[in-house]
């Protein structure tokens, strides 16, 4: 048995939807752009080689902007869970750290990016 990985799991309110990570997140992004804030989100960056997505259900999907990302949000509970480039080639996906156990969430450093002003992290 080899504990290299650690198989943390992010999962929704209901548990529709569970995503399967390499690693807990060592740094969180907390973005106040006009949609991040009001979804109430944090972000943790991963390599979506490196993440399984299982949706019990579809999820709903929101994008806004240049529409580059799908903001995607659990059918059953409405949990904001990750949001997925739509182009093709794009390497990184951003999962919602809110859904991962407490003490993950604080054990990782939260970056805070002024998306609504300057565009760059505090
Ligand atoms: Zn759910």
């Amino acid at each position: 048995m080899s504990d290299a990985i650690e198989n943390v799991l992010a999962t929704c309110h209901c548990g529709a939807v569970s995503i399967r990570l390499p690693k807990a997140p060592t740094e969180i992004t907390h973005c106040n752009c006009s949609l991040c804030r009001r979804y109430g989100v944090l972000w943790a960056y991963y390599a979506i080689a490196d993440v399984v997505i299982e949706t019990k259900s579809p999820t709903g999907t929101y994008a806004w902007g240049g529409k580059n990302v799908d903001f995607h949000r659990c059918s059953g509970c409405g949990c904001v869970t990750h949001w997925y480039p739509r182009k093709a080639g794009r390497e990184n996906l951003g999962i919602n750290a809110r859904l991962l156990e407490p003490k993950l969430l604080a054990a990782a450093d939260i970056r805070y990016k002024d998306s609504a002003g300057t565009g760059l992290f505090n």
